[in-house]
């Protein structure tokens, strides 16, 4: 591409993205100036997250840029959603090899619908050239105070998840085994692809829960996290973790939980709540038609126990469980 085309190959681009904007309470000045005017609602804080996702490291370069868009969008707002804070503003940082039209267009569509699903409002960005890459801060409010945290697990809490775990890694892995080729779980490209941020839940749990996280490099490390920060500990039932179909007869057939509690890409929230909240969590459950299930208890001796199936704790050394070694 020429030098000298550029500036309207990067004229065209802004306009893409422009045209994604929606209006959105407290922008004063959108895209289009040499930086976004924007106000916080009185009452409430900023929450703010960023995450970059590199193709070849994170993605495949072919994947479908619309699910591309979507995703970039999606796991910043599960982000989001682990603070229990409503989404309002993104920006976003493109750097493209090369300006594709056809590809610009399905991006920006990915994107577009997720952030109308919300309301978002897309304020400003960068684009540049350069290997394909691809970072979305996101921004949300929180009345003052509020805020959900890893640091808020409590001893006797429960733990809970949202959803179904390791459907992603799996798809990951299997698509990987068979060299790129289509997957024998192919059903579960969308949870790849296609991440739901649970943005709804953890607006509820903003009342309802103590610690918080969203499980994007897998439940134990993840959870690790929060009994870091919270200073407790706990344990956990294999049992109990919330599986779909395809990950039950995985595991049936391979006696590998890697993919449920070391794979990464769930984006679904781990969150810890007191034993008084459940009747309320099943309540969100219904209401949201989202599967939200207790694991384990926050307990106060550090560390993460696992119980295998066998009511066995799972020592770091059985079979089956080689590829999450260091997760915990
Ligand atoms: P400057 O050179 O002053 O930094 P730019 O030419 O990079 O400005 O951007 C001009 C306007 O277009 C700014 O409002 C910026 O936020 C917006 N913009 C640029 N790239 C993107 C993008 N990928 N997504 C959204 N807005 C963008
Ligand atoms: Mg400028």
């Amino acid at each position: 591409m020429k030098t000298s085309s550029t500036q309207s190959e990067f004229d065209l681009i802004r306009r893409y993205f422009a045209e994604m904007t929606t209006s959105c309470e407290g922008v004063s000045l959108g895209i289009g100036d040499d930086a976004a005017v924007l106000s916080v609602p009185p009452g409430m804080e900023l929450v703010v997250s960023m995450d970059t996702l590199v193709a070849g490291i994170h993605f495949f370069p072919t994947v479908d840029p619309s699910t591309l868009g979507h995703k970039a969008l999606a796991v910043n707002l599960s982000d989001l959603a682990a603070m229990g804070a409503e989404p309002a503003w993104v920006t976003l940082a493109i750097t493209l090899p090369e300006v594709d039209e056809s590809w610009l267009e399905a991006f920006s569509k990915g994107f577009g619908d997720l952030a109308r699903q919300y309301q978002i409002a897309l304020v400003g960005g960068d684009t540049t050239r350069g290997p394909l890459s691809i970072t979305v801060q996101a921004h949300g409010f929180v009345p003052s105070g509020w805020a959900l945290r890893r640091d808020g697990a409590r001893v006797g809490d429960e733990i809970y998840v949202t959803g179904t775990l390791g459907d992603a890694a799996l798809y990951l892995a299997s698509i990987i085994a068979a060299d790129g080729q289509q997957s024998c779980v192919e059903s579960l490209s969308r949870r790849l692809e296609m991440p739901q941020p649970r943005v709804e839940a953890g607006l509820t749990l903003r009342r309802l829960a103590g610690g918080s996280i969203d499980i994007s490099d897998g439940l134990l490390a993840d959870l690790g996290h929060m009994l870091e920060a919270s200073d407790v500990g706990g344990s956990i039932a294999l049992s109990r973790l919330p599986l779909s179909d395809e990950v039950n007869d995985w595991i049936h057939l391979s006696d590998d939980w890697s993919p449920v509690i070391a794979g990464g890409d769930d984006y679904e929230l781990c969150f810890t709540a007191a034993p008084s909240e459940k009747a309320e969590i099943d309540r969100l459950s219904d209401k949201l038609d989202l599967q939200i299930t207790c694991i384990g208890t926050i307990e106060e001796v550090p560390g993460l126990r696992v119980v295998k199936p066998d009511g066995d704790i799972w020592s770091g050394k059985d079979a089956g469980f080689d590829h999450f070694k260091g997760a915990g």
